[in-house]
């Protein structure tokens, strides 16, 4: 009979887990996910300055599942609990029985509650509502500008958290208002960009290399940046600095920090403070051998021991170790423990300008690492249009 592989999660992590069983006859795969797309969230940055659309972003994800010829069943539901003893995950409407089970639900934006405001008065980009409330009122705020002709008032635009995902917002933002600037003139020109973080530095923990160019290129896009600087509390107009300093804003994206998915807190298995699963060195948890949780909903080390940034490369990288994981656990063959060394890493930095490392001695910066960054993206969104399309014409077929 064939084994039941259910995936929770239709993330990066989860979709490259499918993929890779897929190929497998003996095994039959259900995709369960709260949302009926894919949001390819590492592109959110040009979604919301208005570089991408919608359909840049996102990926139907019944369609998707139909382009693996009836392999893979997407359920559109959420998971709300596990029952390890019974093999089953429970969502809002059903249970589902799996014979090996991947958690691959990710993490949502973590609104720290110690700063008094913030959840009310800012937005997060890990969810594609959010980014989608976000691009409308950048756009809107661009609009108010070209009707207003006379306003000389500075309009303050704050991203706090200067890791990854916040100086990509960022400098596209900044990168947006230099590109209508060449048409509208100075009308734009009183919209300031402030990127401000508690850390010393912009990107803490990655290398001097990214660290000192991703700084030169914000810096040359008129991006104002804080650092060593913690946001206290915030209102509806004004954030309040822990050095006693408060800045005016008009609107704040908040990129400072993740917490793991919700269905972490009903699962019975270790966890850190963030709610990440702390797993073995088989991505099992909850003391598990069927049960493997992968991408930003667990704590992943290094062969060091260093924590891991939450990425999609990890989150891809572990998808195809427990992939390979659940084949071996199936045909009972021995295992080894998951090495999770970071590659690279491609950091998009306005319009056609990034910088980025590859195996830690290639390091690139201006064009030629955007040329690398777009082709890594085009590979992934490739990849999922070519199984979208195959979907789309098995469901003409399929009259159901
Ligand atoms: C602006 C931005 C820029 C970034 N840039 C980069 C980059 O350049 N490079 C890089 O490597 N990483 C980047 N990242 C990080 C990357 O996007 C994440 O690390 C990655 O999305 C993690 O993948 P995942 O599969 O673990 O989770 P996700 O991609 O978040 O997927 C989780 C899925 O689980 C589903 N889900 C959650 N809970 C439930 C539930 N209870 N039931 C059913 N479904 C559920 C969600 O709907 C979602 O589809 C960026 C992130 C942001 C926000």
């Amino acid at each position: 009979m064939n084994k039941k592989i259910v995936v929770i999660g239709g993330g990066y992590g989860g979709l490259r887990a499918v993929e890779f069983l897929a190929k497998y006859e003996d095994i039959d795969i259900t995709l369960i996910d709260k949302n009926p797309y894919h949001y390819l969230q590492t592109e959110a940055y040009g979604y919301i300055a208005g570089r991408f659309d919608m359909h840049d972003i996102v990926i139907d994800l019944q369609e998707w599942c139909d382009g693996f010829n009836k392999k893979v069943i997407f359920i559109y539901d959420k998971a709300t609990s596990i029952d390890f003893k019974a093999q089953s995950v429970q969502t809002r409407s059903t249970s589902i029985a799996y014979d090996y089970l991947v958690i691959a639900t990710g993490a949502k934006t973590n609104f720290f509650s110690f700063i008094q405001g913030l959840r009310e008065h800012s937005y997060g980009v890990k969810d594609l509502r959010r980014a989608y409330n976000f691009r409308v009122e950048f756009e809107n705020l661009i609009y108010k500008k070209l009707q207003d002709k006379e306003s000389c008032e500075d309009i303050n635009l704050a991203i706090g958290g200067a890791g990854l995902s916040g100086v990509e917002v960022a400098a596209e933002m900044a990168n947006t208002i230099e590109m209508y600037k060449k048409t509208i003139g100075n009308r734009v020109k009183t919209i300031k960009i402030y990127l401000i973080d508690a850390s010393k530095t912009i990107l803490p923990g990655m290398s001097d290399f990214l660290i000192c160019n991703t700084q030169k290129r914000l810096e040359s896009l008129g991006v104002n940046i804080l650092v060593d600087t913690f946001i206290e509390r915030m209102d509806e107009s004004y954030i309040y600095f822990k050095n006693s300093q408060k800045l005016k804003y008009h609107f704040m994206i908040f990129t400072g920090g993740i917490k793991a998915s919700d269905l972490n807190d009903k699962v019975e298995a270790q966890k850190n403070k963030i709610s990440q699963f702390i797993p073995n060195r088989e991505l099992n948890i909850g003391s598990q051998i069927n049960v493997f949780a992968i991408g930003d909903c667990v704590e992943i080390k290094d062969i060091n021991g260093n924590i891991l940034p939450p990425t999609a490369q990890t989150a891809e990288r572990s998808a195809e170790y427990v992939a390979n994981m659940i084949r071996k656990r199936i045909d009972k063959k021995s295992v080894q423990p998951f090495d999770a060394t970071v590659l690279g890493i491609f950091i998009a930095l306005g319009g056609r300008w990034a910088a980025g490392e590859l195996f830690g001695v290639i390091k690139v910066k201006g064009y030629v690492a955007y040329l690398l960054k777009k082709a890594i993206t085009h590979i992934y969104y490739l990849g999922l249009h070519l199984r979208i399309n195959a979907g789309y014409k098995n469901r003409i077929k399929d009259p159901r």
